[in-house]
């Protein structure tokens, strides 16, 4: 903020970038406490989201000592977190998306939430896993103990550490009203269970559910790298954009020609499109095959009021319609399969695949 523009000016962009020029004050203060490069820049990001956030609510006068102060805790707690590991307990929080160092640092804070999260397991799951985790007591020597095999001493701590992760993400989220359809639907996208997501009907859900909108990225971003699945939320001209991005880049795992993998995303970007223009919202999923064959398929969902008519929706030139795609002949005429689901009032869903040419 320049010298003499008085405090009430703060916009929100004028805050935004009041934030990106404490950059250099924070990344001194940090780098000067944290020798690893990659942690320290960790740190600092984390640092600048928690300034992002509370930009509104700091008198700018505050703002450089606030980044400080902000920097500092996150120093802190991820020194708790560093003794933590030396007892051997971070395997406990581990069973949590490790991979991506915002959240990790934003799970430090709350040890609360690991606790409150053991709770709700069974008392035969919560020793189990505690055995397991961190006694390092092996599956072999529990199914001993327990009178199972070992095989179902491994299911049940798989449930186990599925549950877990949606007690402890719910644990972070005091006061939230939950509708009972919750805890099955988060349950299943923790498990990674696909054929109890369809009896939960998860998909829907997660378009109806804000909660559960939001708790699902942490679920499944985890599960994505394991099953070469990706979920897009799309609300916005930016989410075309990255479905886009994300679909080739996918695509691309499976060695697309070029020309194919600007044929999917330019499928991808119609029909996401088409669920900004005309829905409130929706996700495209972008998932490899490679069983019996290799390719993408992509499902774009929408909560829209659905295509009355969808023969006609696929005939180019159709225009006259509530909430239907443009662009729907394009990418059917793209992809080498493509069926649409619509239900009046409801959504819609389009499913589409290119195979990849062997040989
Ligand atoms: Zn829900």
């Amino acid at each position: 903020m320049s010298a003499g523009q008085p405090a009430d000016a703060l916009s929100e962009s004028g805050s935004q970038s009041d934030v990106a020029a404490l950059v250099p004050v924070i990344r001194r203060f940090v780098h000067s406490r944290v020798s690893n490069e990659a942690v320290a820049d960790d740190i600092v990001q984390e640092t600048l989201v928690r300034m992002l956030a509370a930009a509104g609510r700091v008198e700018p006068g505050m703002v450089e000592p606030y980044a400080i102060i902000t920097a500092r805790n996150l120093i802190a707690s991820m020194w708790k977190e560093q003794e933590r590991h030396r007892r051997n307990q971070h395997r406990i929080v581990d069973l949590r998306s490790p991979e991506s160092p915002d959240e990790g640092l934003l799970q430090q804070e709350d040890k609360g939430a690991v606790a409150e999260a053991l709770e709700r397991l069974s008392e035969r799951d919560r020793r189990t896993l505690m055995a397991h985790e961190v006694a390092g007591q092996d599956t072999q020597s529990l199914a001993g103990e327990l009178g199972v095999t070992a095989g179902a001493v491994a299911a049940q701590l798989n449930r186990s550490r599925a549950r877990l992760r949606v007690e402890y993400l719910l644990a972070l989220e005091p006061g939230t009203a939950l509708t009972d359809r919750c805890r099955p639907v988060l349950f299943a996208l923790s498990g990674g269970d696909r054929r109890r997501q369809r009896e939960v009907d998860a998909a829907r859900h997660l378009l109806e559910c804000d909660l559960c909108e939001k708790l699902s990225q942490p679920l499944l971003e985890r599960g994505q790298r394991s099953d070469g699945e990706v979920r897009i939320r799309i609300r916005a001209d930016a989410d075309i954009v990255l479905a886009r991005q994300t679909a080739r880049e996918v695509a691309a795992r499976l060695e697309f020609s070029r020309t194919d993998l600007t044929v999917i995303a330019t499928a991808v970007s119609e029909i996401a499109r088409n669920v900004v223009r005309f829905t409130d919202g929706g996700e495209v999923v972008v998932e490899l095959l490679e069983e019996p064959r290799r390719g993408v398929r992509i499902v774009a969902r929408d909560t829209g009021p659905g295509i009355a008519d969808v023969e006609a929706a696929l005939v180019d030139g159709y225009s006259t319609y509530h909430g239907l795609g443009l662009g729907l002949p394009g990418a059917r005429r793209l992809m080498d399969e493509f069926a649409v689901v619509s239900e009046m009032g409801r959504g819609t869903t389009v499913t589409m695949t290119k195979w990849r040419q062997e040989g």
